[in-house]
């Protein structure tokens, strides 16, 4: 018999029985060995003298002789016998000892230890069955457990079972049975086969182990591996699975089938999130995700959700990611026409204009969003992703809140721009930018009141003007390192200047500040460093920042306004007209100065309808106590006009074009010394 068999047997049976059984074989072979001893002792005592008989003696010592060897056998036999009990009954112990074993292992094993016959009918079940699917040993007996196992993962169940009928073991399987609860219980087992001395298989022994936390823990572990913990998307690894997976599709209906990729970017997300913390920050990027999410659904023709077995993750079908930060992106899946992918982005920007509530707080938000469509050139899953990335930049310098989609022109540009990137960084380390200035002039007195100090990159080649490079530079951060280098010049050459030409007030520094400064936590405290450190009274520092910025969110701009202005520094609105902001809107900034945008001061003098919009914008800056400087002003047709405005200070080629600190020496020498007026020159 098995062992297992045996030992099943057994543990069913229980000890006493055991011992019961055991006695009764000791009686039945104590009872065989004395009785023939007892026949051999009779046959024995024939041969004693009182029994003869006769007096032949020659038939006697026969006799004797044939009895004693009879005896001498029968006792040979008998200790042999004894002999072979004794050894059966130590095998026999030893077995019990193995069976209690066994009991013990699988009444208290966590595994599940099951025998079925050949039709799947239970025969034995572990107390364990009970613990783990809570079914009682009863209802286990009366229950098939080929109904409890998931129908999709039946068909490998039984096939596992007919290979361990055939070839005594089974292969290691997972499958989902069903909790008494009606829950799926996930369980790793195995089978081995009990075979008859015929060898044919009557059963299996079924170890089963119930692996559904592990297997929950592992899908979690994937799950965070391939989705944003903070919106529960899915990110850039899950993403460029599925784009990479879209590309197969694609390939398999060339003509047919179109792909886009969306990349979503929130506009100066860095600014809120710093002004109102991360906490907040967080709670805004989830509604983002929220809005986006719902923007997609309901789209089916636009972005049909792919059932797609081969993709990683569960998931398949989700067309939206966030890639990080405040970057999303969304797979257009199988679209019509480009078009559609328009449509689809109209439709996201559409829904996040709705403001959103953030700690009690209203916010509006816009943003930007680059398109690119999957061409036959393009294999690779990041590559398509990197050009709707550069469309998304095109979108950004395009004015923000807009759609831009990737085209080869772009491609070449976006190389331009990384070797822009690399060249930016190593000038910096060799110091090659320079510090140029550009002359305010006094409309009333055509004396110089202060400078604007300008960026500009000195290259083997030649100067490279800012729009060239301060856009990248502010994209990398790399602005940071240029403008304060940049103001701490700016303030020692203003304090020689004012050393050299002292006057009431004394002159001015006005520098620029670009978005990734303004959204720099320790703006101010820097800026306050830096004037410490060049002993620079506060007031003769102008600071610009363009209208866009200062005004886009008046809450929010105002608190780094007011942080800066708290410094003592001057704040002025650059490139006022460029935005759309409202003039009652400024009233509550705390600033000092408005720059009118020199787009509408080149056009003064021919267009009369620009030329009343700038004397309403003097005239209203007047009313809200602000200064007005008149930018790019060329002509001398435009100072006069500007002056009729009552415009106080002016600034361009009319006057001065930008140049170095020992150009500028000259032109203050010559305007204060000399008395020059710089407008009647
Ligand atoms: P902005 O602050 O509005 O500076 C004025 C720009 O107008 C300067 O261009 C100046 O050269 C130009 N300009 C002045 N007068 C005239 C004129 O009469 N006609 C014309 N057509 N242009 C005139 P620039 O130096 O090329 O600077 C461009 C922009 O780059 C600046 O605009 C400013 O926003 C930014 N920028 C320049 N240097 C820096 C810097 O060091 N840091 C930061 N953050 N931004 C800078
Ligand atoms: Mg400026
Ligand atoms: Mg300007």
């Amino acid at each position: 018999m098995n062992q297992t068999e045996e030992g099943l047997r057994i543990a069913q049976m229980g000890p006493i029985e055991a011992r019961r059984i055991d006695g009764r074989e000791w009686w039945l072979w104590g009872f065989a060995v004395t009785v023939t001893l007892v026949l051999t002792f009779g046959i024995v005592a024939l041969t004693f003298p009182a029994f003869r008989t006769q007096e032949d003696s020659a038939y006697w010592s026969d006799l004797r002789e044939w009895v004693r060897g009879l005896a001498a056998l029968v006792l040979l036999f008998d200790i042999y016998t004894i002999y072979q009990r004794l050894q059966l009954q130590r095998i026999r112990r030893q077995l019990a000892e193995r069976d209690q074993l066994f009991q013990l292992i699988s009444e208290n094993a966590a595994d599940m230890i099951a025998v079925v016959d050949t039709e799947g009918h239970r025969l034995y079940n572990s107390p364990a069955y009970e613990k783990v699917l809570g079914y009682s040993p009863e209802e286990l007996k009366t229950t098939s457990s080929i109904e409890q196992i998931h129908a999709s993962d039946r068909q490998r169940v039984l096939e596992a079972a007919e290979k361990a009928r055939r070839t005594g073991r089974g292969e290691r399987l997972e499958y989902r049975i069903r909790h008494k609860d009606g829950s799926w219980r996930i369980l790793e087992s195995t089978a081995s086969a009990i075979r008859n001395e015929k060898g044919e298989t009557t059963r299996l022994v079924i170890v089963n182990r119930d692996i559904t936390e592990r297997k929950r823990a592992e899908e979690m572990l994937a799950h965070n591996a391939l989705h944003d913990g903070l919106t529960s998307l899915p990110n850039r690894a899950l993403f460029l699975d599925r784009l990479q997976h879209a590309f197969a599709r694609s390939e398999r209906h060339p003509t047919s089938y179109k792909l886009a990729v969306l990349f979503i970017d929130v506009d100066e997300f860095k600014v809120y999130n710093d002004s109102l913390g991360h906490v907040a920050g967080d709670e805004l990027l989830i509604q983002i995700g929220q809005r986006l999410t719902s923007s997609l659904r309901g789209v089916d023709t636009i972005s049909r959700q792919v059932e797609s077995k081969d993709a990683v993750g569960s998931m398949a079908g989700d067309t939206l990611a966030r890639l990080g930060g405040d970057e999303f992106a969304v797979l257009l899946d199988d679209i019509q026409d480009p078009s559609d992918g328009i449509r689809v982005a109209d439709r996201i920007q559409e829904k996040l204009k709705a403001p959103f509530q953030v700690n009690g707080q209203e916010m509006v938000i816009s943003a930007s969003i680059g398109m690119a469509l999957r061409t036959a050139a393009c294999n690779q899953a990041e590559d398509l992703l990197r050009d709707a990335e550069i469309a998304m930049y095109r979108a950004k310098r395009a004015g923000k809140a807009c759609c831009e989609v990737f085209d080869a022109a772009m491609h070449s540009s976006a190389v331009n721009r990384l070797r822009l990137e690399t060249d930016l960084r190593k000038a910096l380390e060799l110091g090659e930018f320079r510090v140029y200035y550009q002359p305010i002039v006094s409309l009333r007195s055509g004396k110089i009141t202060g400078f604007e100090a300008l960026s500009r990159w000195q290259r083997p080649e030649g100067l490279v003007p800012p729009s060239e490079f301060i856009p990248v530079a502010d994209e990398t951060g790399l602005i940071l390192s240029i403008n304060r280098s940049l103001l701490r010049e700016a303030c020692l050459q203003l304090r020689s200047w004012h050393a050299q030409f002292p006057s009431d007030p004394p002159l001015a520094m006005s520098v620029n500040i670009t978005p990734k400064q303004f959204a720099q936590p320790e703006l101010a405290s820097e800026i306050g460093l830096i004037l410490k450190q060049t002993e620079m009274a506060p007031s003769n520092l102008q600071l610009e920042i363009v209208e866009t910025i200062a005004m886009r969110d008046a809450e929010m701009a105002g608190g780094v306004l007011t942080e800066l202005k708290a410094l003592g520094v001057r704040l002025s609105v650059d490139d006022f007209g460029t935005g759309y902001s409202s003039l009652s809107r400024l009233q509550r900034l705390p600033i000092d100065t408005l720059k009118i945008d020199r787009t509408f001061i080149s056009k003064m003098d021919v267009d009369a309808e620009t030329r009343e919009i700038v004397r309403t914008v003097i005239m209203l800056a007047h009313n809200l106590d602000l200064t007005v400087v008149a930018e790019g002003t060329e002509t001398k047709e435009q100072v006069e006009q500007l002056k009729e405005f009552d415009c106080e200070l002016a600034q361009g080629y009319f006057f001065s074009r930008p140049a170095d600190a020992t150009a500028m020496s000259e032109l203050l020498a010559s305007s204060c010394h000399a008395g020059v007026s710089l407008i009647d020159r």
